[in-house]
């Protein structure tokens, strides 16, 4: 054994515990939350959002689509009243779209219950112990998911170690996972992907232009997904995390987990 060998069998793994991770980053600049203060409604927030995902801004009230937003933190530098800040929450992933909208009166929300869906539940009896293989379909996106993706096989990241595998064909997948706004000419190719794998299975529309088409009109996904990631991309590990939830290895609600983070009853 060699010098470099022996002195890497002393170092603390670098690879991540998703067990004891957080749906926060404090380096990271996440989506957009509302602080306590005032807002003197200039309106800069909206008019420079290139996604129009604030949808409506009044003397109360402010309503954000996460599931448009690219956590762009365009609205936050824009905001003189610093009354929108960058909040490093990253874990914008849901099964149900309309989770990802959200109304805040006076900076604050009530969390809604969302049940889980049956395919989801049946895709968990399939998937839970063993995890399952996706095939990859880019949807006229511009690969920046795919970066992310290929970075979640990295030691520190480590899709398989958490039995979630990328592979080459529909046929041997359990799940489509499709990036991009799915432009006219990908919707046949990514309707034909999914119907190619056995079910159960699952539709997993990873990231903002996925979700909503980010800036750019939104074409027809097969069926309706079973699982919304946010992010423009979302990050390697936000992106396991959302496997293993619809894996059923841990229960999440985005806006539990959003509530608690905002107001102090830290879920970690
Ligand atoms: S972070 Fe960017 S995309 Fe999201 S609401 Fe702000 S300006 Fe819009
Ligand atoms: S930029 Fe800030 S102050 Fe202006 S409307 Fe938006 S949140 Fe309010």
């Amino acid at each position: 054994m060699g010098f470099y060998e022996f002195f890497n069998l002393l170092k603390a793994p670098g690879t991540m515990n998703y067990d004891r991770a957080k749906p926060y980053n404090e380096k990271a600049r996440g989506i957009p939350l509302p602080r306590k203060g005032s807002c003197s409604h200039c309106n800069l927030c909206t008019t420079v959002c290139p996604t129009k995902s604030i949808v409506s801004m009044s003397s109360e009230e402010l309503s954000i689509d996460y599931g448009s937003c690219l956590q762009c933190g365009l609205c936050v530098d824009v905001c003189g009243e610093n009354y929108l800040s960058n909040s490093g929450f990253l874990y914008a992933f849901s099964h149900h779209r309309e989770e990802l909208k959200l109304k805040f009166t006076l900076g604050t929300f009530t969390p809604k219950k969302y049940d889980v869906p049956e395919n989801v539940l049946n895709f968990q009896k399939l998937t839970n112990k063993n995890g399952f293989n996706y095939r990859e379909v880019a949807a006229s996106g511009n690969n920046s998911v795919e970066c992310e993706l290929s970075a979640s096989f990295n030691y520190v990241f480590d899709s398989e170690g958490e039995q979630v595998k990328s592979v080459a064909s529909p046929k041997h997948a359990d799940a489509i996972v499709y990036s991009g706004p799915i432009g006219e000419n990908m919707e046949k190719p990514l309707n034909t992907a999914f119907e190619c794998m056995p079910s159960p299975k699952a539709l997993i529309a990873m990231g903002t232009e996925a979700i909503s088409g980010g800036v750019f009109q939104k074409g027809k996904p097969p069926i309706t997904p079973d699982l919304y990631v946010a992010g423009d991309p979302p990050r390697p590990d936000v992106a396991i995390q959302s496997f293993r939830f619809l894996m059923g290895k841990f229960k999440f609600s985005f806006q539990n987990a959003l509530f608690d983070f905002m107001f102090g009853k830290k879920n970690d």
